[in-house]
Parts: C-alpha cells; sequence; structure tokens
C-alpha cells in the first residue's frame, strides 16, 4: 500500500493550448473547487508527441498560458516541457515532479484531463504507468461522453478497477485512482479558434482578452 498522502493534492494540467481558451480554465478552476486540488499546474507542451507541430511556437503558447492565467493564484506554469527541445511526454513529466527536488514521492497529483483526451490514452507513451504516479482526473466535455463500453479494452479495464466515485480518496495515497468530475460544459476547442482566426472570424468571448490582444499583436494566426 503506498504511504498515506501528506498534502492537499496537487492538479497537472498538460495541453498544447493552441491557443488557451475558456473550456481550460474553467476545467482548472471547477477540477481545483470539485477535487479540493492545493492549486493547478498547466504545462504547456513543448512538441506535442501526437499530433501535428502547432501554427505558434511553444514559446508563445506558453505566453499566452501565462497571460490567461496571471490573475489566478492557485494557477502556476511549468515549463519544463517547452524548454526540453524534444517531443513532450506526460510520464516523463510525471515522473521528473516526483523528484524529491519537485513534489516528491508522496504529495498526491492529479493529471487533470478532458473525456477526449482520456479516451485517447493508450496512444500516450508508457500510458499504464501514468497511474503509478499520480490520479486521474476525468472532465467531462461537451461531445465526448465518459462511456465504458466506447473505451479502448485495456483502458476499460483500468478504469473498471481504478474509478471512485468519491474524490476524498485523491488525498489517501499519491497517485492510482481514477475520478471523474462535471465541469460547466462549454463546446470551445482550439481547433474552432484556430478556424474562426484563420477565416478572419472574430473568436471573443471564447478565450481572454488579454490573449486575444497577444494573438493580435503577435500576428499568431494569418488572416486575424
Ligand atoms: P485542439 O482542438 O487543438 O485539440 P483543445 O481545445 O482540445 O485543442 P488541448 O490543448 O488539446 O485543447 O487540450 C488540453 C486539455 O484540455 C485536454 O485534456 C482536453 O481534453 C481538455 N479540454 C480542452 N477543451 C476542453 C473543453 N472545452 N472542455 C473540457 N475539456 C477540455
Ligand atoms: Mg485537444
Amino acid at each position: 500500500m503506498p504511504e498515506r498522502a501528506e498534502e492537499r493534492p496537487l492538479g497537472i494540467f498538460g495541453g498544447t493550448f493552441d491557443p488557451v481558451h475558456f473550456g481550460h480554465l474553467r476545467l482548472a478552476e471547477e477540477a481545483a473547487d470539485s477535487l479540493a486540488l492545493a492549486g493547478v499546474r498547466w504545462i504547456p507542451a513543448g512538441q506535442p508527441a501526437l499530433r501535428g507541430t502547432p501554427q505558434v511556437t511553444a514559446r508563445q503558447r506558453l505566453a499566452m498560458v501565462r497571460l490567461a492565467i496571471a490573475e489566478n493564484r492557485s494557477f502556476e506554469v511549468d515549463t519544463a516541457e517547452v524548454d526540453a527541445e524534444r517531443p513532450s511526454y506526460t510520464v516523463l513529466t510525471l515522473e521528473r515532479l516526483r523528484q524529491t527536488d519537485h513534489c516528491g514521492p508522496r504529495r498526491p497529483l492529479v493529471l487533470l484531463v478532458g473525456a477526449d483526451a482520456f479516451a485517447g490514452l493508450p496512444d500516450w507513451h508508457r500510458w499504464q504507468a501514468l497511474l503509478d504516479l499520480a490520479h486521474i482526473g476525468v472532465a467531462h466535455r461537451p461531445g465526448f461522453p465518459i462511456d465504458i463500453t466506447r473505451l479502448p479494452g485495456a483502458l476499460a479495464d483500468t478504469y473498471r478497477d481504478r474509478f471512485c466515485t468519491s474524490s476524498a480518496v485523491l488525498t489517501e495515497s499519491p497517485a492510482g485512482r481514477i475520478v471523474s468530475f462535471a465541469m460547466t460544459q462549454l463546446a470551445i476547442s482550439a481547433t474552432q479558434i484556430r478556424t474562426l482566426l484563420t477565416t478572419g472570424r472574430s473568436p471573443r468571448y471564447l478565450l481572454p482578452d488579454e490573449v486575444i490582444a497577444y494573438i493580435r499583436s503577435q500576428h499568431l494566426y494569418p488572416e486575424y
């Protein structure tokens, strides 16, 4: 049995954030509340392993995240994946966070993912090791119901074994449980925002004004 955890869990939220939007922000905010997290550590991917190279640079995606979370004292940003000039793998990031000069082995960590990302977990590098390193908190996302009968077989088995209905379990061990949480359902995606931007349409009210101003000033997406 893992040793009893010492502190409130820390949320770990990775993504491409191309660009960051209110779906991401509400996910982190509502996870912190529903799962009683001490805070959320945002980790923009440097070179996402499972998708094509984003249009904007990792530094620019990081800058947008910084702008979006600047006013929230429960949020912090982790630049390690952006700084490492190689593909980003969450399992390696969690191994780094488990080192004693970071969070150490005992602090509960909760990897936050939307339901779409969760269903794709078996494509992630060494995905089964993720639950040795962190809990997983799955956010409901419009269009992606959490349906065990549709999950890939090995993931469905893991879900069955590890799923708990109460988030109280997150403080009982450093890693190994799966919980889900409801969040305000926002059918916002970065893909939708990129489409709006590259076709000269307005993205207002889908993402923070500061991020929109940065996009404009840096001419990040052609046409906008
Ligand atoms: P893209 O369309 O480029 O894939 P995205 O909006 O899905 O962008 P990502 O950076 O891929 O954003 O997602 C980071 C994380 O945030 C993932 O775990 C994803 O499931 C989650 N997420 C993104 N948007 C939402 C949303 N509207 N509701 C719930 N979860 C979301
Ligand atoms: Mg996505």
